[in-house]
């Protein structure tokens, strides 16, 4: 309790008490527990009254004031309560494409309720949020912390209506399991054991390499060699930057008095991004051996795996996985009778695709809102709580346990020239088969859109491909054959992103897609700095309007200016995020900007578009 401080105290049920005191356990520095103590009060209550508020400002030893600002940040944290059944829809580009808005009127028609509304009887409240993490099963809506994917109308009513019987509807994994039926298992790397009966388990994950890397990383390697056969490997983070993770990790200092620390950043929120959850869910202990080694490697006795969320399931998996790590001697104390001791535990976010930038993560991770921290320095030097920390994403590390066991070269070699190993790539859109396919890196984008997504759907064409997730600078039908690797796409002035890959047909209006994007940056803008708080917030208004038909001659270069002041101007890379696919939709695609002057669309009537402007 803070000195002087008289606030009535507020008693707890059992559960919270348990589950509180584990958060506490986990952080050096109290506010740590900050978020994730939030999130399992609202879990119970509903909303965030101020008596758990208090309460849990006097046990973090805080001023109500941190709380509530640390609060409204993350849009999954309210003050107010929901219906019982929360529905949130996505209407983001994969969703949207495959008919997202569609799901939320309908649901808006059936339960008689707007946007942020709860039904009369308290039953239902409907929410429109931003990329779930559930485009390869677009539309798709969650339910309380439940998915439920490619929905119909038909689908949702019978959802409804098992849900007001007091049912709970089979919620669905993530879609991944098709990856075998069309690859060569032996060309798998981080996927191969999706599909095996109880993948998640630790006695399935050892009677399958499981663990072996580990060992041999405490018993035959140094901490130098690990980092050298990562190297080796030219694995490149796949976050989205593809910054070397081997360099990475070399930064770190060696003889410094201050821990280390390993983050996994599990936050993935880029939209069309997807690919990270089955990771986690179908081969946690992966991710676990793989954070373990980069422990082993950079002298760290502490690792986080920072979990988006959205994704509780996901998160109660891999803290299953954690403690049977434990209890196999493969975390904790003295790891398989070496003198390497390394902890690793959960954390979760709150609902901030700002977070997955690893500055900005560090800060939420300390209990903050996640403003990112002007750099240099890097993470490397000054990272979590000040120390050195690495963070790496969860395909990034996932990689590194077969890095280690089969070699850093064996790796490199499955790519091109500095693009080493396999990709997960997430293909969404306007594809037969969306899903998530672990590819060599360097594969032709036609030939995954044709093989893989089996084609664009009805036998159209592909208008515009989104290549790694909606920051990237779009690429029209001709420019997609083209090898899937960081320079490959860079070369082409596009990026490979998260490995997203969203698809767009012919029909599909791109003045549209843009107004959509632009929302998704507006919402997510953390505010800190001008270019792009006002940026997003202006582009917003003017791709609005211009979809609605109200747009003007000079609208159009004055949009692409707008996008294009902001490009570098920005303390992190959300505003270049918004900035770039706004800029090559307005240039690749201009003659739609001005056939929307006259009511022309792909996607809507001249009719239409006049009554909007009405
Ligand atoms: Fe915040 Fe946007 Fe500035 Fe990033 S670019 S710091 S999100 S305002």
């Amino acid at each position: 309790m803070i000195a002087g401080d008289n606030r009535e105290r507020m008693q707890l049920p059992p559960q919270l008490e348990t589950k509180f005191a584990e958060l506490l356990g986990r952080y050096p520095v109290k506010r740590s527990a900050l978020i994730p103590m939030m999130l399992y009060a609202q879990d119970y209550y509903g909303y965030l009254g101020d008596d758990i508020l208090a309460e849990i400002a006097i046990r973090l030893e805080l001023n109500i004031i941190q709380v509530t600002e640390t609060l409204l940040y993350y849009s999954m944290l309210r003050r107010k309560a929901v219906g019982k059944y929360h529905i949130q829809v996505c209407t983001n580009v994969s969703c949207m494409l495959r008919g997202g808005y569609e799901i939320f009127d309908h649901l808006k028609t059936r339960l008689e309720i707007g946007n942020r509304e709860t039904t009369s009887t308290g039953t239902f409240s409907l929410e429109e949020v931003e990329c779930m993490g559930a485009c390869t099963g677009a539309p798709a809506i969650q339910v309380n912390y439940d998915f439920y994917e490619n929905l119909t109308p038909e689908s949702v009513d019978l959802l409804l209506e098992e849900l007001q019987t007091g049912m709970k509807p089979q919620p669905v994994a993530c879609t991944s399991g098709s990856v075998h039926e069309r690859h060569d298992f032996e060309k798998l790397v981080i996927s191969r054991r999706f599909g095996l009966e109880n993948s998640r388990s630790i006695d399935v994950y050892r009677q399958n390499d499981g663990y072996k890397a580990l060992e041999k990383a405490v018993k035959e390697m140094t901490p130098e060699q690990v980092i050298d056969e990562v190297k080796k490997s030219n694995l490149r983070g796949r976050g989205g930057a593809g910054f070397p993770t081997g360099m990475k990790w070399s930064f770190v200092p060696k003889d410094i008095p201050k821990p280390k620390y390993v983050i996994c950043n599990a936050d993935e929120s880029e939209p069309g991004t997807c690919k990270d959850r089955p990771l986690m869910e179908h081969d946690p202990h992966q991710l676990i051996e793989g954070v373990t080694i980069a422990g082993r490697a950079i002298g760290s006795q502490r690792g986080y795996i920072y979990i988006r969320g959205e994704y509780r399931y996901v998160l109660d998996i891999v803290d299953k996985a954690i403690a049977e790590a434990y209890a196999a001697g493969y975390l904790g104390k003295n790891i398989l009778g070496t003198d390497f001791s390394f902890d690793v535990c959960t954390h979760t976010g709150a609902g901030a695709y700002e977070c997955g930038e690893e500055s900005a993560l560090m800060e939420s991770l300390e209990g903050k809102r996640g403003y990112p921290r002007i750099k240099p320095p890097f993470p490397a030097v000054v990272g979590l709580y000040g120390c050195p920390t690495i963070i790496n994403n969860v395909e990034s590390l996932s990689a590194v346990p077969a890095i280690i066991l089969r070699g850093g070269e064996w790796y490199a070699n499955l790519g091109t020239p500095k693009n080493g190993g396999t990709r997960m790539l997430c293909i969404s859109g306007h594809v037969n088969r969306p899903g998530i396919y672990e590819v060599p890196l360097g594969m032709n984008m036609r030939l995954a859109i044709d093989e893989l997504g089996g084609g664009v759907r009805g036998g159209k064409k592909v208008k515009a491909v989104i290549p790694g997730g909606s920051s990237c600078p779009l690429l029209k039908a001709d420019e997609i054959d083209i090898a899937m690797d960081y320079d490959s796409l860079a070369k082409a002035g596009s990026m490979l992103g998260s490995g997203a890959m969203i698809v767009i047909d012919e029909d599909t209006c791109m003045v549209d897609v843009a107004r959509r994007i632009m929302h998704f940056y507006a919402h997510e803008s953390c505010g800190w700095c001008i270019p792009c708080r006002e940026g997003t917030a202006w582009l917003q208004k003017m791709l609005d309007r211009f979809h609605a038909g109200h747009g003007t001659p000079e609208d159009i270069p004055l949009i692409g200016e707008l996008a294009q002041n902001m490009l570098g101007r920005t303390f992190c890379p959300l505003g270049d995020a918004a900035a770039m696919p706004t800029i090559s939709i307005i240039k690749k695609w201009q003659q739609e900007f001005e056939d929307h002057l006259h009511g022309k669309c792909a996607y809507m009537s001249a009719a239409d578009i006049l009554a909007m402007a009405r």
